[in-house]
């Protein structure tokens, strides 16, 4: 069910307006089941307000004039095996797994986590982190729970290349840290389980 009348808050042509009104739905107890958003040009309704959805911080985003788009988030083992298959195909099983996770260890198949492009400017490779959209998503990501999953220069212990729009669900609160502190997720579980 696409609710129309969130839609049209979330659209409000005046920009002071549809961050009021984005305000207003994240402070409303009760969040709709599902709002509709665009992965891959059809239109999804599995995206909600729940605690780990991207939808807020993508309707933020596009509350600052931002083109915002959602490529990617909930797969199945069948859509991991499938893109992991297609790179192997491109680049071999070495390279290929450096680029997408194995089916069974992807984080899109936990639902926690999502890739964000600009609409304009899909291409998932490291120079996305140079459109507006990317800096916005930087630098706000963490208010909604959501962390640069695979930051420059990190590949060595994440073992994945930089990724500017994969985006993971980790809290606030862990979110804020990691972000503030130029940490991958891997360097903050190993300070956590230090301390
Ligand atoms: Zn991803």
């Amino acid at each position: 069910m696409i609710d129309i009348e969130i839609l049209n808050r979330l659209n409000a042509p005046n920009r002071a307006e549809r961050l009021d009104n984005l305000k207003a739905l994240l402070g409303e107890a009760k969040f709709p089941p599902a709002v509709p958003e665009y992965i891959n040009n059809h239109i999804h309704t599995t995206y909600s307000f729940s605690p780990y959805s991207p939808t807020a911080a993508v309707y933020a985003a596009r509350a600052e004039g931002l083109s915002v788009y959602l490529s990617s988030g909930y797969r199945d083992y069948a859509t991991q095996n499938y893109l992991y298959q297609r790179k192997i195909g491109q680049y071999g099983e070495e390279v290929a797994k450096t680029i997408v996770a194995p089916p069974g260890t992807s984080e899109h198949q936990t639902g926690l986590a999502c890739d964000i492009t600009d609409r304009y400017y899909e291409f998932k490779d490291s120079s996305l982190e140079n459109t507006e959209l990317y800096q916005w998503m930087s630098q706000h990501c963490q208010e909604y729970g959501f962390i640069v999953r695979f930051p420059n220069g990190k590949g060595d212990i994440t073992g994945i290349i930089y990724e500017p729009w994969h985006f993971r669900y980790v809290g606030v609160e862990a979110a804020t840290y990691i972000m503030e502190n130029d940490l991958c997720l891997e360097e903050f579980l190993a300070l956590y389980h230090e301390g």
